[in-house]
C-alpha cells in the first residue's frame, strides 16, 4: 500500500502538517491540542469525502465522480473506471439476451425453463401455441397443473428423462408433441416440445400400408397354396414331369406366407397395438425355452446338431407370451438354420444382478463386426443369396427388438467369425 505515491502523498503531507502545527503549537505551550485540531479537521474532511462517495454511489446515478484531491481523487477515479466497465459488460449481457429471446421467439420448437418444482419461469412464443399457455397468467405457475396430462406427470415424476416422452397437445388434441426435459444448474429445468404431428402421419400411412398389402397378399396366397396342393403329381401322373418346379412354387409360396405373416407381426409391433399377444401374463420361461429347443431339435433334423437349454435361474416374465415366444424361436431358428451340420447351440436362462437374459450361442460361421449394428434392420442379411436360400425372412431379428423393447428388454449381439455368435436379451428384473 505504502508503495503507492498517493498514499505517500497523503501519508507524508498529513505527518509534515502534524509536525509543523506540533512544533507552532510548542511555541505557546499547545501541541498536543494543535495535533488533536489537525487530526480532528482530517477526520472531518474524510468523512465529507465517505459522504461525498454515498452520495455519487448510492444517491446520484451520475456517471461522473465528485472531484476530489489526493488519495480521494484517485478512490473515485477508480470507481469510476470499474462502474464503466460494469456499464459495458451489462449493456453486452443485455444484448445478447435480448439475442437470445429473440431467437428462441423464432424457434419452431417449444421451450420453457422450469424450476425443480415445476413452476414456469420463461417460455417462448411457440409454446404458446403447442401448449396453450399465456404469458401473461401462467408464468409462475406450476406446468404440470396447467397440463394434467397423466403420463407427462408420470414422466415428470420417474424423473428419467432420457427418452422423450410423446403425448397429445392439450390446446390442440389433433397435434402430437414429443416433450424433453434436460435438467442443469442443479435447480432448474429446459422443457423442449417439438410438434411431430406431420412424422407420426407419414409412419401411420407406411405402417398401414405394409399392413394392408401384407393382409390383401393372404387371399391370393390361400388361393395359390390350394392349387398347388391339388396339383399332386402322385395323382395326376402327367404332372410327374414337372414335379421339380411345383415343389418349388410349394417352397415358394411357404416362404411368401411367412413374409406376409412376418410382415404383419412387425407392424402391429410398430403400431404398438396394445390388443397384440393379449393381456399381459406371467410366463414360466423355463417352459418356453424347452419347448423351443424341443421345436429347434426337429428343425434341426438331418443337420444333426446338438442344442442344449441351460437354465439357471427360475424367474418368471411379465408379458405377451406370443410376443416373446416369437423372438426367442427367432433368435433360436436362426441359430439352428446357420450352424453347420454337427453344430452345437446352447440356450441359457439366466440373472445378473439387474436383469433376467436369454442368451442363443452357437458355433456357427459368426458374423463379421461391420454388420452387427445393422442385423436388426428390415431385410438386413449377412449374405443375400444364401440367407435367402435358408428360408429367412429377413425380419426376425427386427421383430426380435421390437419385441424386445415393447418388454423394456434390448438385445446384444456378439460373434466372431469362425467361431461363432452369441444373441442375448436382456430384460429389467422388475419386469
Ligand atoms: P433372416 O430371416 O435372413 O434370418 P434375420 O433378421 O433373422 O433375417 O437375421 C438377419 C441376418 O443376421 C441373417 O440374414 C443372417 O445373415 C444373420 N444371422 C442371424 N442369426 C445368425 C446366426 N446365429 N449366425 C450367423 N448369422 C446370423
Amino acid at each position: 500500500m505504502w508503495t503507492n505515491r498517493y498514499w505517500q502523498a497523503e501519508f507524508w503531507t498529513l505527518a509534515f502538517i502534524i509536525v509543523v502545527m506540533g512544533l507552532i503549537g510548542s511555541l505557546f505551550d499547545r501541541a498536543a491540542a494543535c495535533i488533536a485540531v489537525i487530526i480532528f479537521g482530517y477526520l472531518v474532511w474524510n468523512l465529507i469525502q465517505l459522504s461525498r462517495l454515498y452520495k455519487w454511489l448510492v444517491k446520484s446515478r451520475a456517471l461522473y465522480p465528485p472531484s476530489a484531491p489526493g488519495i480521494w481523487g484517485e478512490i473515485f477515479n477508480h470507481l469510476y473506471v470499474l462502474q464503466r466497465k460494469n456499464r459495458k459488460e451489462l449493456k453486452k449481457l443485455k444484448g445478447i439476451i435480448s439475442e437470445f429471446r429473440a431467437s428462441t421467439s423464432a424457434l419452431r420448437e417449444g421451450a420453457l425453463i422450469i424450476s425443480n418444482q415445476g413452476e414456469i419461469r420463461w417460455f417462448n412464443k411457440a409454446s404458446e401455441k403447442l401448449l396453450g399457455l399465456k404469458a401473461s397468467t401462467d408464468i409462475g405457475q406450476r406446468l404440470f397443473n396447467l397440463l394434467r396430462h397423466p403420463s407427462f406427470i408420470e414422466y415428470e415424476q420417474a424423473r428419467d428423462y432420457e427418452k422423450p416422452l410423446t403425448i397429445h397437445s392439450p390446446a390442440d388434441e389433433s397435434l402430437i408433441l414429443n416433450i424433453h426435459i434436460t435438467p442443469y444448474n442443479n435447480d432448474q429445468r429446459l422443457v423442449m416440445i417439438r410438434d411431430v404431428t406431420e412424422r407420426y402421419r407419414l409412419e401411420r400411412v407406411r405402417q398401414d400400408f405394409v399392413a394392408n398389402v401384407s393382409h390383401e397378399l393372404r387371399t391370393p396366397l390361400t388361393v395359390i397354396n390350394g392349387y398347388l396342393e391339388v396339383l399332386d403329381p402322385d395323382m395326376y401322373p402327367e404332372l410327374s414331369k414337372v414335379e421339380k418346379p411345383l415343389q418349388m412354387m410349394r417352397q415358394q409360396a411357404l416362404n411368401m406366407g411367412h413374409l406376409v405373416d412376418d410382415l404383419l407381426l412387425l407392424s402391429r409391433l410398430d403400431a404398438k397395438e396394445p390388443s397384440l399377444g393379449g393381456k399381459p401374463q406371467l410366463i414360466d420361461i423355463n417352459i418356453m425355452l424347452d419347448s423351443i429347443c424341443a421345436e429347434a431339435r426337429v428343425l434341426s433334423g438331418e443337420k444333426s446338431q446338438t442344442i442344449l437349454f441351460h437354465s439357471h435361474s427360475s424367474a418368471t416374465l411379465t408379458g405377451s407370451e406370443k410376443q416373446l415366444r416369437s423372438a426367442f424361436s427367432n433368435l433360436v431358428f436362426n441359430a439352428v438354420r446357420y450352424t453347420q451340420q454337427e453344430g452345437r447351440i446352447d440356450i441359457f436362462w439366466k440373472e445378473t444382478q439387474n436383469h433376467l437374459v436369454m442368451t442363443v450361442k452357437d458355433n456357427g460361421p459368426g458374423i463379421e463386426q461391420e454388420h452387427i449394428p445393422r442385423l436388426t434392420e428390415r431385410f438386413y442379411r449377412v449374405d443375400s443369396g444364401r440367407n435367402r436360400s435358408q428360408g429367412g425372412t429377413g425380419l426376425g431379428l427386427a421383430i426380435v427388438k421390437h419385441v424386445l423393447e415393447m418388454h423394456d428388454g434390448y438385445l446384444e449381439v456378439d460373434s466372431t467369425v469362425g467361431k461363432g455368435s452369441e444373441f442375448s436379451c436382456y430384460f429389467p428384473k422388475s419386469s
